[in-house]
């Protein structure tokens, strides 16, 4: 029989089985309750200029993805692997700006941002500017795991996606006609040429009738996020959006800046945001709000409202944020009429908003 370090299997097989006998079913249950929060982007959004149907299919979704990361975690599954399985169905869902749906650079392209977090470790991972890889929050989380990395960017990220078998598509899967639509507005409105039709994306149509219409500036944003509490304790963040519309020279936002639109401690909180990039960065928002948490023992959501509501106010900047901390506390804070949110924690109750109005 082989033996580890000097020790032979059988007594460390031995000792093993001593130590989970020792366990009660009742000891062997870790004490924490899970718990998810997930946001999907914020801006105008207006209930006046809301469609009822839109509105019910952005309820539906976020139901969707909020409910496919509760059931990893009630599971006992880690608070990565619920982020990953809630920001996999956003990232398909083209009605949010992340993965397909997301918007268009002024160029004509969908380029991709994101970044998970392990609270646990301070492991962190982050891509942007992919054009080819249908999950970024699967690549973000590759580049934290499989790389030596924090960061990569662009056709070398894609290339690491497909070195670690993720499944890369054609730069058209990205592509809704509604979100070119809001590209070729914006252009106009800026004066900026109209760049051709993607390769690869279906022939115009002759009238462009919008079957879900969103109020005109609800995807000026619209970034997808989730900070997630497991079983065992850990906490972790994930983001991933296509930027903003008609971004230009290969811009780049917050959320794949760890410390801006993402960041998780078990020291302190987990965070992501959506908004005005640039002012996010400013700010250091996520990592500014963990801080709060940490050194001046704030309640989260009360970190969450003085970064908000007064440092990013203070220098005119807009969006909100998501937050949870070890402890199972679940926040939101935003300054603009509406964000899609969703939150729910083990034995609790789903809460679905989309107004300022509501809790
Ligand atoms: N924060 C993202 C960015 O600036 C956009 C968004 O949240 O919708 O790229």
């Amino acid at each position: 029989m082989k033996s580890m370090a000097g020790i032979p299997i059988l007594a460390l097989m031995a000792a093993a089985a001593i130590s989970s006998a020792a366990q009660t079913p009742h000891e062997a249950q870790p004490p924490h309750r899970w718990a998810i929060v997930l946001h999907g982007g914020a801006g105008v959004i207006e209930r006046a200029s809301m469609d009822p149907k839109t509105e019910a299919a952005y309820r539906a979704s976020l139901k969707e993805a909020i409910e496919a990361g509760a059931k990893v975690l009630d599971g006992g599954g880690s608070s990565l692997d619920a982020i990953e399985a809630s920001i996999h169905i956003l990232e398909d869902d083209p009605l949010f700006n992340a993965g397909r749906g997301a918007v268009f650079t002024a160029d004509g392209r969908n380029e991709l941002d994101a970044a998970i977090m392990d609270g646990a470790t301070l492991k962190a991972g982050a891509v942007a500017g992919v054009t080819r890889t249908r999950h970024p929050i699967s690549l973000a989380r590759a580049v934290m795991e499989k790389s030596q990395w924090v960061m990569l960017s662009g056709d070398g990220a894609d290339a690491f996606a497909a070195h670690v078998g993720l499944e890369q598509v054609d730069p058209s899967f990205f592509f809704t006609e509604r979100r070119w639509q809001s590209l070729v507005r914006e252009l106009k409105k800026e004066g900026l040429p109209i760049p051709p039709r993607p390769a690869g994306a279906p022939p115009a149509p002759e009238a462009w009738n919008d079957s879900l219409p969103e109020p005109p500036d609800a995807h000026k944003y619209g970034t997808v996020g989730v900070v997630a509490l497991d079983r065992q304790g850990n906490i972790a963040a994930g983001t991933s959006t296509g930027g903003l519309t008609a971004k230009r020279w290969g811009r780049i936002g917050d959320s794949p800046i760890i410390g801006a639109g993402t960041y998780a401690s078990n020291q302190s909180c987990a965070v992501s945001a959506t908004g005005t990039g640039e002012y996010f960065i400013r700010l250091g928002v996520a990592r500014e709000i963990c801080n709060l948490v940490y050194f001046r023992h704030m309640r989260v959501q009360q970190a969450a409202d003085e970064v908000i509501h007064k440092e990013l106010d203070a220098i005119h900047g807009d969006g909100g944020v998501i937050a949870i901390t070890p402890d199972g506390q679940m926040a939101w804070s935003f300054n603009t009429s509406g964000m899609f949110r969703a939150r729910i924690a083990e034995g609790g109750k789903l809460e679905i908003g989309v107004y300022n109005d509501e809790p």
